[in-house]
């Protein structure tokens, strides 16, 4: 199976390397030049192969010919064939025999019938086509095109004025344009999409939503489906192979006018396309982080927006430093919501000092008081913690041991629910031990995940119900969904969880909202810790005092004095992002300096570091771009390999992408054993 993309009359390869075209698939091409441009270019600008960059943009059952809508291949017996069977020197052949027997009986067939016919007859039937006996045609695909009603379903609350300032920006934008719609949680963001959106259906026109993750938050996708009529296509990690290929051709052949989807749902053909919104853009699953094809979903969307001439709208409430950076040079227009829309108020936050209080398990005397306060007038109380499990580390008290991972460099986290040791990063998963193997002395769980948060407070707490969302508690669909609704209830009064309960979701009891550690990420060497944090808490905060209560916010903090976080609570997240990207000019990082990571691994202890230092010196970096490395990887053993990396700066993205197509091709050209894995991640997240 492969993908045409193009004619040529000549090829510099060799014949032998050259392969016939046996049948075409499909009846219309799947992706329109538009499509195939996009491609092209993220073939280029991340210097990745162009069948994989393809394969992620097709949807498996596509990429493999088949899929609903897809043409069938239906196979029948050619009169050459029907001569062939009545030779009797053919019953030497008694597969090809019985093959062509069964096209003669009934012709044509389709797959499904040959398969359970005469199993294996794939082969067969390539030999007997190039004899002439049989032949594959395809039957064309009919589809039936919905009634695309786009009228409203309920009726949409009267726009601010700052709303109203967006949604004329958007639906004018001379079909051009790139924006940036920055507004708190709850500021209307969404009210503003819903009616963009509203305007380009009346047009006739067809709009790409991008979000973070739907499974997640199902929200979105049902504000778009209780506001349109219009057929919606909804592409996400939670789909069936079938209902993925299904929501394809809906969008690929223009019968959803709408589509909903996360990452890669940038590259689906969309016909009439008007305008894509980029929602949470600062949000960190944009970015494709494992496997070889590491792009920017949003990144391409405002690049898509440019080849297409539609405009875009990236939409947050702690947009990144890098999209800030493109405002304040010109490249998008700044729409501001600067309110909360309704008659919320904006939540207090506050820092509370981890040294100056007393802590029970984990959790500051005040913030047990507050909890007691909002419990008992009536409302919900959410607590954030980034760490899943019981405890982070199962320690003996007796000689020090600390259970250690196996094939990482890294602790085992407790599952005490289940009684297990898991490790979070290679899933490798024992039994928890009763006593040291070590010294035979007594084990204990040391620091605090949300399971153990959620116990410390079913003691604290008895008369108050709690839910805690992590991957652990909500392993299906259906399971945070049940608890979305106990919460939206009322029946819930205490919310335990980790970044699951910082997306998305519209909790208008919640009046407390309290932020465990804080701190964790602030010593990572990441240069983009700080803003991480800062975009968690105004996230996380965001959750609290919806409608008519006000909000309340706790930090707890181990170092309170840390200067960005005391500008995020003096000065707001503009206040935080002026600053951050200040220390950010100053270091070089991005949005400063454009990177690229090479990163590899080996089996062996020092493979990786040793072919990084060889194609370090595979190419004289040209003046204003540097190498720098190779160095171990933070986490140096993950999962029984071993990690190292070279960094590729430029203070020019032009500089860089010249000397990537240079050296990229070099590096894909050396010898290397089969154990080692390397791949190139242009404008990575994470450099260490
Ligand atoms: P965001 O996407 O910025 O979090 P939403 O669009 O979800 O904000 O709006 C938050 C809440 O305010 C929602 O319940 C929404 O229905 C309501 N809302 C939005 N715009 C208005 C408005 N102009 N008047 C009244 N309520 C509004
Ligand atoms: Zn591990």
């Amino acid at each position: 199976m492969g993908i045409l993309v193009r004619h040529v009359q000549e090829s510099a390869l060799p014949p032998e390397k050259l392969r016939d075209v046996t049948a075409v698939i499909d009846a219309v091409p799947l992706l329109g030049a538009a499509e195939l441009q996009l491609l092209q270019w993220a073939t280029d600008y991340y210097h990745h192969p162009i069948g994989e960059v393809f394969a992620t943009a097709l949807p498996r059952l596509l990429r493999e010919g088949r899929g609903p809508g897809a043409p069938q291949p239906l196979w029948s017996i050619t009169a050459a064939g029907v001569g062939a069977l009545q030779d009797k020197a053919l019953q030497r052949a008694p597969k090809q025999q019985q093959l062509l027997a069964v096209l003669a009986d009934r012709s044509p067939r389709d797959e499904d019938m040959l398969d359970a016919a005469c199993p294996g007859w794939r082969a067969l039937a390539r030999k007997l086509a190039d004899k002439g006996w049989v032949q594959m045609t395809l039957q064309a695909v009919t589809t039936t095109a919905e009634s695309a009603s786009i009228s409203a379903r309920e009726t949409a609350p009267t726009l601010t004025a700052a709303q109203e300032t967006a949604v004329q920006a958007l639906c004018h934008a001379d079909a051009r344009g790139n924006f940036l719609l920055d507004g708190v949680t709850g500021s209307g963001k969404t009210e503003v999409y819903l009616r963009a959106v509203g305007e380009v259906l009346e047009r006739g026109g067809s709009v790409l939503v991008l979000c973070p993750e739907i499974g997640l938050t199902p929200q979105l996708l049902e504000r778009f489906e209780r506001r349109f009529a219009a057929s919606i296509a909804a592409l996400h990690s939670g789909l069936t192979d079938t209902e993925r290929a299904r929501a394809w051709y809906q969008a690929a052949t223009g019968q959803a006018r709408i589509v909903i989807g996360t990452r890669s749902a940038v590259f689906t053909p969309i016909p009439g396309l008007q305008l894509i919104i980029v929602d949470e853009e600062h949000d960190s699953s944009y970015k494709q982080q494992e496997g070889g094809f590491r792009y920017s979903a949003r990144d391409l969307a405002l690049l898509r927006g440019q080849q297409q001439k539609v405009p875009v709208v990236l939409g947050s409430a702690t947009p990144s430093l890098e999209t800030l950076q493109n405002v304040a040079l010109g490249r998008l227009t700044h729409l501001l919501l600067p309110e909360r829309a309704g008659s919320a108020v904006p939540p207090q936050l506050a820092l509370i000092d981890m040294r100056a209080h007393a802590v029970h398990k984990g959790i500051a005397a005040p913030v047990l008081q507050a909890m007691q306060r909002h419990l008992e007038a009536g409302t919900q109380v959410l607590l954030y913690l980034n760490r899943r499990g019981y405890a982070p580390t199962l320690l003996c008290q007796g000689c020090g041991w600390i259970a250690p991972c196996h094939s990482c460099d890294a602790r085992m986290t407790v599952h005490l629910r289940t009684g297990r040791l898991a490790c979070h990063h290679c899933g490798a998963d024992e039994k928890l031990p009763e006593r040291c193997p070590r010294c035979g002395y007594e084990v204990h769980p040391l620091g605090h995940g949300t399971e153990r948060v959620e116990e410390t407070l079913a003691a604290h707490f008895p008369k108050f119900a709690i839910e805690r969302f992590d991957r652990d508690a909500l392993r299906q669909q259906q399971q945070l969904t049940g608890a979305i609704d106990r919460v939206h209830s009322g029946s819930a009064r205490i919310l335990v969880g980790t970044q699951m309960l910082t997306k998305g979701h519209h909790f208008p009891d919640v009046t407390l909202v309290v932020v465990l550690n804080a701190d964790q990420s602030l010593f990572s060497t990441d240069f983009r810790a700080a803003e991480r944090l800062a975009q968690t808490i105004v996230q996380v905060a965001g959750r609290a005092g919806r409608a008519e209560h006000p909000g309340e916010v706790m930090i707890q903090i181990g170092y309170p004095e840390h200067p960005l976080l005391n500008t995020l609570l003096n000065e707001g997240y503009a206040g935080f992002a002026t600053s951050a990207l200040a220390e950010r000019r100053a270091a070089r990082w991005p949005p400063f300096a454009r990177l690229a990571l090479l990163r590899a691994s080996d089996t062996s202890a020092d493979g990786a570091s040793r072919f990084l230092e060889q194609v370090r010196d595979l190419v004289q970096p040209p003046p204003g771009v540097a190498l720098l490395g190779p160095v171990p990887a933070a986490m140096k053993r993950r999962a029984d390999r071993h990690h190292a990396q070279l960094l590729v700066e430029s203070a020019q993205r032009t500089l860089l992408q010249r000397f990537l197509a240079e050296w990229v091709p070099q590096v894909d050209a050396l010898q290397t054993p089969r154990s080692l894995r390397w791949a190139l991640d242009v404008d990575p997240l994470e450099v260490f």
